[in-house]
């Protein structure tokens, strides 16, 4: 009953983010872990964390999409800020390569520098990653292995071929409502031990036609558990279990 990687920075939900999150509350869920991906949501993120104590927790970093647009002071700034709040921050992330936004090889490994330095700034802060990875995932793993990442979660991971990999570094995934869509993240949850598991939304995206919300981590957690053959009592409990150990959420179940 943990979402562990939604955006309430979203302006989706500048409007009601309250009820979103009584609707949360009310669903059995006990904690959100929000990821700021963007510098300008710095704040925004940290405030909605404090409005929210003990159920929303922060993880921020810079979505490798953003290379573009940002300049190294930008990224400078966003990892001084890190720093200076790393008591309230429970992630680095969600960081890594997107070669499907960017194509530019310029840019690619302009993002891989960044994703290297935040690497190391998680581990310098004792913090764990959460990582994206689109069309990039051999280059993902190379340099998470090259910078020594042990504590690492897969966001949104889809890759079948990589699941040996993930497996042998103990590193977790989360898995989200795209499941219902997708035979391969089926295919994933069905191999992928169940310990190294995590729910997800990436709220507000994934919401089929509507906006997603963080109550629709149920909707992973039902197909996990029909795929691994399982009660969906044990998947809703052990996947918020990972979560808290993860993250070091200060919560219990
Ligand atoms: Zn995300």
């Amino acid at each position: 009953m943990i979402d562990s990687h939604a955006h309430l920075e979203q302006k989706d939900y500048s409007e009601d983010l309250d009820s979103v999150i009584s609707r949360c509350k009310e669903a059995g869920m006990i904690g959100i872990v929000t990821s700021s991906a963007n510098p300008k949501d710095f704040e925004k993120t940290m405030k909605i964390s404090q409005d929210n104590p003990g159920f929303v927790f922060p993880s921020v970093g810079i979505h490798p999409e953003y290379i573009k647009e940002l300049s190294i002071k930008q990224i400078d700034d966003q990892i001084l800020k890190i720093k200076e709040n790393k008591d309230k921050i429970y992630a680095i992330g969600e960081v890594g390569l997107d070669y499907f936004w960017t194509k530019e090889e310029e840019y690619r490994k302009q993002q891989q520098k960044m994703f290297r330095r935040m690497i190391q700034l998680a581990i310098e802060l004792k913090k764990p990653l959460v990582i994206h990875s689109r069309n990039a995932m051999d280059d993902t793993i190379q340099i998470l292995k090259e910078e020594g990442a042990k504590n690492v979660l897969m966001h949104l991971f889809g890759s079948k071929a990589h699941i040996q990999t993930v497996i042998d570094n103990g590193w977790n995934i989360s898995i989200g409502p795209l499941i219902k869509r997708s035979k391969d993240i089926r295919k994933i949850a069905r191999d992928m031990p169940l310990d190294k598991i995590m729910l997800e939304t990436d709220s507000p995206w994934f919401g089929e036609d509507k906006r997603g919300e963080p109550t629709n981590i149920k909707i992973a957690a039902e197909y996990i558990a029909r795929y691994q053959k399982i009660e969906f009592e044990k998947v809703w409990k052990t996947c918020a279990q990972n979560s808290i150990k993860f993250f070091n959420l200060p919560l219990k179940i």
